[in-house]
């Protein structure tokens, strides 16, 4: 089984127009790389957005079918608080609330394909109480955050959603590495995870992008903290630019971790854009590496889907 353990739904006024803009604007800057060209990042927007707009799931579902891909976790991220004053974090649009109940409905949808987390910026009011209707009510399978939108992980907002998480034995994936202006990397050092993943050694904690160029720190303190997991999603830029930095990163972080806490996911759709979701699972079923770097078959079995089968109780 091949699981996309992170991935997300973008749609007409799903996040806050300044994230769409900063991350066109690393788009550009990605895409231009060897020319220096500054295209208008509204441009590259207006262009790329109509293919990666995706509320239901359906695009997602079929770039799955093409790529062998059968199931796909999806993640809502909460980033208005960035926009908003926090007096009115519970009348922006769509609130919260519609948010997560709109990936639920991709979830029922696609039953059996797509499955979804809660995710809520741990600083709005009832954060707690949306968290456990999407569990209770929606069928979500665990906890998204975003730090970079203005919050540490260990911060007491965050401490009442993993106890949360903990009462119902759900995992939390937590945004980690680099991210595209108006949000905060100061956030999403990795460092910053190990004091959640110490007070609450029953939960487990993703590290989204393995912390991207912080790779080595979240190893550092997963190989300590036994609850602390990471996934490769993301990486594709590193594999496109360099690719034995890639395969070097997940060989250090199997070695360290062994397989079944390391996690493979696309963190698309806007990713679709540089490489399919079909070329990035061959990338990783046949590696490539320039310099020799080995997978067992049996490794890359359970980096592609038998790890996240056995976090989510899918064997
Ligand atoms: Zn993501």
């Amino acid at each position: 089984m091949i699981i996309d353990s992170h991935v997300h739904l973008f749609y007409e006024n799903s996040d806050p127009m300044s994230w769409f803009i900063g991350s066109a604007r690393s788009g550009v800057a990605v895409l231009n790389k060897a020319t220096g060209e500054k295209m208008d990042p509204y441009e590259l927007y207006e262009q790329t957005a109509p293919q990666l707009f995706d509320k239901n799931g359906d695009k997602l579902v079929g770039w799955m079918d093409e790529a062998g891909i059968d199931r796909a976790i999806v993640l809502p991220i909460d980033l208005r608080l960035l926009t908003d004053a926090p007096s009115a974090t519970d009348i922006d649009f769509p609130t919260i609330e519609e948010k997560n109940h709109t990936y639920f409905e991709a979830t029922r949808r696609h039953k059996g394909r797509l499955f979804a987390c809660a995710g809520m910026d741990p600083r709005r009011k009832n954060a707690a109480g949306l968290f456990k209707k999407g569990l209770e009510e929606w069928g979500m399978i665990g906890l998204k955050l975003h730090p970079t939108a203005g919050y540490y992980p260990h911060e007491p907002a965050c401490y009442a959603l993993y106890e949360v998480a903990r009462q119902y034995n759900v995992p939390v994936i937590i945004h980690s590495g680099n991210e595209p202006a108006p949000l905060k990397c100061m956030y999403s050092q990795p460092k910053y995870i190990d004091a959640a993943a110490a007070d609450f050694p029953e939960v487990t904690f993703i590290v989204a992008h393995c912390g991207h160029g912080w790779y080595e720190e979240v190893v550092d303190l997963a190989t300590m903290k036994p609850n602390i997991y990471c996934d490769f999603c993301g990486w594709q830029v590193e594999y496109l630019t360099h690719p034995d930095y890639f395969f070097r990163a997940l060989r250090y972080a199997m070695d360290f971790l062994g397989p079944w806490r390391v996690l493979f996911g696309t963190d698309g759709p806007a990713y679709t854009l540089l490489m399919s979701n079909k070329d990035w699972v061959e990338a990783i079923r046949n590696p490539a590496s320039p310099s020799g770097i080995k997978f067992s078959k049996e490794e890359i079995d359970i980096f592609l889907g038998g790890a996240a089968a056995r976090l989510y109780g899918w064997e």
